[in-house]
């Protein structure tokens, strides 16, 4: 039986590699059936729930752009943006799949594809418990999609803003580096700042901070992370005031 929901609403911030393998570019279908299976039941415990979706798995524009200076950054990050709808669109049909609605909304209009963004529109699918799918960034470029779930976070009043990585926390320095990292399993918005800790994107942070919304960093690989998470379980690194 699924726990009961620590969070009312809860932003999910998924980068693009919880689409594709580990290490290879494209979309996985397995991956993306996994992470659907674990929303689908995040669902069914009654939290309502917004998916930010990036697109490092198709293309990430500052690297794209970087070299031979033929493509213009700004034009990279629209390749960028436009990546992140093709992860929506394959997480919309895989939730679709497993009988959960859903709505996909991006920030640059693509009225034949997908819904744009509106936030009084948003605010209304998550009230009849729809998924909603929130692709194409911001719909600016020179910012990432860590940008995008700060700013849709305070948008729609979220209880939390959990950003699914690779890595379960947050530690005093790189575990893929260090074996003697430490991960910390609360910090405050100070220490972040103080110790220059990765949490996300110096701004998508500072936006966090202002609002006082918490962050959990956490690794969405690990066993049903997602729903224990949204469950309130000790899991990951949790940012507050
Ligand atoms: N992007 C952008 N503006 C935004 C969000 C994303 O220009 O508001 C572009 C940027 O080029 C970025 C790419 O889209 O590198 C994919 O997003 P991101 O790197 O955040 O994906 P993730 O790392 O989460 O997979």
């Amino acid at each position: 039986t699924p726990s009961k929901p620590a969070f009312q609403r809860v932003l999910l911030k998924l980068s693009g590699e919880a689409f594709g393998h580990a290490g290879k570019n494209g979309i996985s279908l397995d991956e993306t059936l996994a992470i659907a299976e674990q929303l689908k039941r995040v669902v069914e415990m009654g939290t309502q729930l917004a998916v930010v979706v990036g697109g490092g798995n198709l293309l990430r524009g500052a690297q794209f752009s970087a070299g031979l200076n033929t493509i213009k950054q700004a034009t990279a990050d629209s390749m960028g943006m436009l990546a992140t709808v093709m992860n929506g669109l394959a997480l919309q049909d895989t939730l679709e799949s497993l009988d959960i609605q859903t709505r996909l909304m991006s920030a640059i209009p693509m009225d034949t594809v997908c819904e744009p963004y509106i936030r009084r529109r948003a605010i209304r699918h998550l009230e009849n418990g729809r998924v909603v799918i929130l692709a194409g960034g911001t719909g600016n470029p020179f910012v990432t999609t860590d940008t995008a779930a700060a700013l849709r976070g305070r948008e729609l009043g979220v209880d939390v803003l959990m950003k699914a990585t690779r890595v379960d926390g947050v530690y005093n320095s790189d575990p893929e580096k260090n074996p003697y990292a430490e991960k910390y399993d609360r910090l405050t918005y100070h220490k972040v700042l103080q110790d220059r800790l990765k949490v996300m994107d110096l701004s998508a942070f500072d936006m966090c901070q202002e609002a006082k919304l918490p962050i959990l960093v956490f690794n969405y690989k690990a066993d049903r992370a997602i729903e224990r998470a949204i469950a309130g379980h000790a899991i990951g690194t949790l940012v507050t005031g």
